[in-house]
């Protein structure tokens, strides 16, 4: 199948797909905080977050179509066990065959997503970080292991409350401060989550242990 995601960017998903960035690490956010991983992180997003921190991702077209042969290559010479495919908007791509590999690999999967677009492939772990700006879809919300919701404004504590609510069960749940905010928020994310304790708190830890 031949993907088009712009006019002069045209691809085999089967085969390659457009990565921004690719990289063994230690996962920073959420559930699997302080685990090494490797990320690879597609390029193409049109949620539009204002406080993006990865806008350079947006557009597509300005990064490498990189074949999964080379992505299974580099994730060989890691001793990562665990693969987070992040964007950008990777769920705007078919990830069938890149799930497959890594699988074959004996790797584990996991995604992080705004929920916008149907998820594709095969995953162990998936977290759904919903955005105002572009309506996380029904199907994505059920499938969450981990809801993790950017708190930006106070208004977004009502957001986060919302998705809590529609998230199964045993999807844990979490609230992140926008990065560039994060000391003026602490505060009163701590006393939502000691009134909320459903929540938990999620910190880019990576950020302050600067890796990437
Ligand atoms: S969904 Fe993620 S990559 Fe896309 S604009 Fe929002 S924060 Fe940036």
């Amino acid at each position: 199948m031949i993907k088009t995601n712009a006019e002069s960017q045209q691809f085999d998903s089967k085969l390659a797909l457009p990565v921004m960035e690719s990289f063994y690490t230690i996962q920073g956010e959420g559930y699997h905080q302080g685990t090494a991983a490797y990320f690879i992180r597609l390029a193409g997003c049109d949620v539009e977050c204002p406080w993006c921190d990865v806008k350079e991702s947006w557009d597509a077209q300005e990064h490498e179509i990189v074949p999964l042969l080379t992505l299974k290559e580099l994730l060989g010479e890691s001793k990562a066990e665990i693969v987070v495919v992040t964007g950008g908007e990777p769920a705007m791509y078919d990830l069938d065959p890149l799930t497959s590999m890594i699988h074959s690999m004996g790797l584990k999967t996991h995604i992080e997503t705004s929920g916008a677009y149907p998820i594709t492939g095969d995953w162990d772990w998936v977290c759904v970080s919903p955005k105002r700006f572009k309506k996380a879809l029904k199907e994505c919300i059920d499938l969450a292991d981990e809801l993790k919701v950017i708190i930006a404004h106070e208004n977004d504590f009502r957001f986060a409350q919302k998705y809590a609510l529609l998230v199964n069960i045993k999807c844990k749940l979490f609230l992140q401060p926008e990065w560039s905010h994060s000391e003026d928020l602490m505060p009163e994310i701590i006393s939502y989550v000691k009134e909320n304790p459903h929540f938990r708190i999620s910190l880019q830890v990576h950020k302050y242990m600067n890796i990437p």
